[in-house]
């Protein structure tokens, strides 16, 4: 069986994949500077490296010293506030890094990579569902650097012959469901984890961001993905490099709002959550869902978590029984 290097193996989607990878059979090297990720959320099972997309000698001895067949790439900021701030950080890490990358990928023959993209490459929608079809015109510097580095694949494409999958994620979400792996981030910024630290007590209250939207209840509606459908469509794009080339989102379909987050939360857990009503957020679109078509006819997926309190119930058992 093909050994995938995971570049960010330690990371909240990354840890996750990694072990769907190894329970279906992948080797795996798990790759991370452990800068954001955790040493503890590693599979035993796989080979831990320590590397540093900004550092190619650390990248060319990963590729030195093992034969990798692909690569899933998740090593990237990721916090949407601190890219605007701080978009040199951005603008390094997420897609200089990504170059040195590739640079030591071409130079070892490796041309296959599945890469973390993200439904920020839209910017504000002009419709829902979002379909891969949808114009990209990111608003944050995040985004925009999801966005170069998708067309830095098809210009590699064309002129190095490479493999390539972009996932555009929706929200992820959840943890795993045998509680060995979980969502960890600090600071913590997304809204189902803040959610669960207000009904335990860990913070005074959630904040919802704006509650005059034009949706059914005044608040934001997101598509909420399960890690594990997540984990499940990387896998199944590593096995269709080579006969597809291209984009495909990653999301249920389904839109939920703040409230309805909320309301599963207090349900799920038996306990009230304290909630403060704050003003909107900058650059918060009220209603973002995915039109999951492409990633159903394209993979062959399909999520396997469509009940939000099902996907709540396995970040809470995650929250109260924390491994890292
Ligand atoms: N949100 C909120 N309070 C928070 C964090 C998030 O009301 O403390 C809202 C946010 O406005 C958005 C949704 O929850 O509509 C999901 O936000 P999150 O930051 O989790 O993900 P994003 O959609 O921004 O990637």
């Amino acid at each position: 069986m093909d050994t995938i290097l995971v570049m960010g193996g330690a990371g909240y989607i990354g840890s996750h994949t990694v072990k769907h990878l190894l329970d279906s059979g992948f080797g795996v090297v798990v790759a991370d500077n452990l800068v954001y990720g955790h040493s503890e959320s590693v599979d035993k099972r796989a080979k831990f490296v320590s590397a540093d997309l900004a550092d190619i000698n650390s990248l060319n001895n990963v590729f030195d010293n093992h034969k990798i067949d692909a690569v899933i790439h998740f090593a990237a900021y990721a916090y949407v506030g601190e890219s605007v701030s701080n978009p040199q950080k951005y603008y390094y890490n997420n897609v200089v890094g990504t170059l040195n990358l590739l640079q030591s990928m071409l130079a070892h023959g490796v041309k296959k990579i599945v890469f973390s993209s993200s439904c920020a490459t839209y910017g504000a929608p002009q419709y829902v569902p979002i379909d891969e079809k949808h114009p990209q015109n990111p608003i944050s510097p995040y985004g925009r650097t999801k966005l170069m580095v998708e067309q830095i694949f098809d210009d590699y494409e064309k002129a190095y012959g490479l493999q390539h999958i972009a996932l555009r994620y929706f929200n992820a979400a959840g943890c795993s469901a045998d509680g060995s792996l979980g969502e960890s981030h600090s600071p913590e910024t997304h809204l189902i984890p803040l959610v669960l630290k207000a009904i335990k007590g860990e913070r005074a209250d959630i904040k919802v961001f704006g509650t005059d939207y034009d949706t059914p209840d005044g608040t934001c509606i997101r598509d909420y993905i399960h890690v594990e459908d997540l984990a499940a469509a990387h896998r199944l794009a590593v096995e269709k490099l080579g006969t597809y080339n291209g984009c495909i989102n990653l999301g249920t379909g389904l839109g939920t709002s703040v409230k309805e987050i909320i309301s599963a939360a207090e349900e799920v857990s038996g306990h009230p959550c304290p909630v403060e009503y704050t003003s909107r957020r900058d650059g918060d679109p009220a209603k973002l869902f995915a039109d999951n078509t492409k990633a159903k006819e394209v993979l062959g997926w399909k999520p396997q978590y469509t009940d939000i309190k099902d996907i709540i119930r396995t970040a809470w058992d995650w929250e109260q029984n924390k491994k890292y």
